[in-house]
């Protein structure tokens, strides 16, 4: 291997060694149980509410909206259960999109075995939603909208100030897995008008094992984990002190940063982009405005996308086809196809994404070792 490129920043990111930092102490010395009364204890209780404070105040909420749970699939989890279980009486139809990760799609499939009713709206061929469609949707028993911020796969960020204007105006609960989008784009849950958020720490930078879902004061939700009183009884268990401190440490370095990092990154992501799409017979996937800053996802014809990952992997190269959920899998990912990307592009698909310690220098090695890649697998398929 001549060097080590990690472009898989979707998939999971290292944790910054500041973070690590702040967490060590928290494993060894402050070790008290946060429901406890001695001292070391106490101390615990004040740094879990400094961290949620942290997370507050990235999207504009209180404090004590905010729950913390093991990542991104338990809120998602949480927020869909949760909202359908608690306001059944009301109605049981919910609406979402195609395109969701599977922690909303595998939610969704196990509440149409409960006896939910939901609509999977269509996005188009650069992954938006249709805000017509999702207003001609909602129904006198519509309970839940779980609209993603933005797009794991492709990058699509949805207009979401929009559709919480729509839902808001309708009082229909809104719901958005933003675990991509954080800390890559201003969000505010007030003037957004979103009543439930997931995040998840270890894409930020933070220890994984560790999300939160935003739950806006006054919503109808059931408890995730019924036993003790922690986080206000609803999410039951001894909080993981190490892993709220350093997702508290991480969002807040991640939103101080986040202005000048996406400059940079939508620097390195475009000269990426423009790099690939010079390859003969190459189509990017998903949007060239409203993209997340460090997603590029692009299909070559012809090409194995499996193949060529394990080639990228022997140069040094770690990148995912589709998103890492759905890798290994035969079939071609479900977000290319809601967007109309034939199947055999959709196999041939390679995501790469950019953060932290992405240089100009890796992306130029990356455009060079696929460009050769790529023309020495069609090559040898011509000559087979
Ligand atoms: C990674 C991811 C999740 C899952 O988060 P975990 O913390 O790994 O459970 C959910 N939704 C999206 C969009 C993601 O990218």
């Amino acid at each position: 291997m001549e060097r080590e490129v990690y472009m898989d920043y979707s998939a999971t990111t290292f944790v910054k060694p500041e973070v690590l930092e702040a967490m060590n102490p928290y494993f060894t010395e402050y070790f008290g149980n946060p429901s406890s009364i001695y001292h070391i204890s106490r101390m615990n209780k004040v740094i879990i509410n400094k961290s949620k404070q942290k997370i507050a105040d990235v999207i504009n909420s209180r404090r004590d909206e905010i729950f913390f749970t093991s990542g991104g699939s338990e809120a998602d989890n949480w927020a869909l259960k949760g909202v359908a279980f608690a306001n059944k009486d009301k109605g049981k139809h919910i609406i979402t999109t195609t395109i969701e990760h599977h922690a909303i799609l595998n939610t969704c499939k196990y509440l149409e075995k409960q006896g939910f009713d939901i609509t999977y709206l269509k996005v188009d061929k650069d992954g938006f939603i249709d805000i017509n469609e999702l207003r001609d949707s909602i129904r006198e028993d519509t309970i839940l909208v779980s609209i993603m911020f933005a797009n794991n796969e492709i990058g699509t960020i949805e207009p979401i100030s929009e559709i919480g204007k729509l839902l808001n105006e309708k009082n229909i609960l809104f719901h958005t897995d933003a675990v991509q989008a954080i800390t890559h784009m201003p969000i505010d849950v007030k003037k957004m008008n979103i009543d439930m958020l997931s995040m998840s720490s270890h894409k930020f930078y933070g220890p994984k094992g560790m999300g939160a879902l935003y739950i806006k004061k006054g919503t109808n939700i059931d408890n995730l984990i019924h036993g003790g009183g922690q986080e206000r009884g609803l999410r039951a268990g001894t909080e993981n002190v190490p892993g709220i401190v350093g997702m508290g440490f991480a969002i807040d370095i991640a939103n101080k940063t986040m202005n000048e990092e996406n400059k940079r990154l939508v620097i390195l992501r475009d000269k990426l982009i423009d790099g690939l799409l010079k390859i003969p017979d190459s189509k990017l996937n998903g949007p060239r405005k409203n993209r997340l800053p460090g997603n590029v996802n692009v299909s070559f014809g012809g090409i194995d996308g499996d193949i060529l990952l394990v080639i990228l992997d022997d140069i040094g190269i770690c990148a995912s086809s589709g998103s890492a959920c759905s890798a290994g899998a035969i079939e071609p990912s479900h977000v290319l196809t809601s967007i109309g990307v034939k199947s055999d592009y959709a196999k041939s698909s390679l995501r790469l994404t950019l953060g932290a310690n992405t240089t100009d220098d890796e992306v130029k090695f990356v455009i060079d070792k696929i460009t050769d890649t790529v023309e020495k697998l069609r090559k040898n398929k011509v000559e087979n």
